[in-house]
């Protein structure tokens, strides 16, 4: 008896990662914003970079190895949320430019906010202690 096409699918993708992932919504983006680039650009190039990340994208979503897939997944996870960590923060600096000034520890690198206009003030770095001299 032949098994109807919905039930053989559904047995080929048994145990399979088949996930819609951040890192599947990345890679697919990606492509697709390649793919509209190299129209525009003519760059065919970039049609084949496309087709890597897709080819990757559904590599991933056919994967036995869940395990795997998944730590690839909150590894891509983690470094999406640094970026836009980092982003914010250069928003918030932006934003905030003429009401503090943004300095660096000369020692141990720490990031140090000042309030402006008070001149040249002597800064204690919160984390090694060590004083350094700017002007706000
Ligand atoms: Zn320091």
């Amino acid at each position: 008896m032949k098994m109807p096409l919905r039930e053989r699918l559904r047995r080929w993708m048994a145990g399979r990662y088949s996930t819609i992932d951040a890192l599947y919504r990345f890679l697919s983006t990606a492509a697709m914003v390649l793919i509209l680039l190299a129209l525009v650009l003519r760059l065919p190039l970039l049609d084949w970079l496309a087709l890597a990340l897709l080819i990757y994208a559904w590599y991933r979503l056919l994967s036995r190895d869940i395990a795997r897939r998944a730590a690839e997944n909150a590894a891509f996870v983690r470094w999406q949320q640094q970026i836009l960590g980092a982003v914010r923060q250069r928003r918030v600096r932006w934003a905030q430019r003429r009401l503090y000034l943004y300095c660096r520890c000369p020692a141990c690198r720490q990031q140090v906010r000042v309030p402006r206009g008070h001149g040249r003030v002597a800064i204690t770095c919160p984390k090694c202690h060590t004083e350094f001299v700017k002007k706000s």
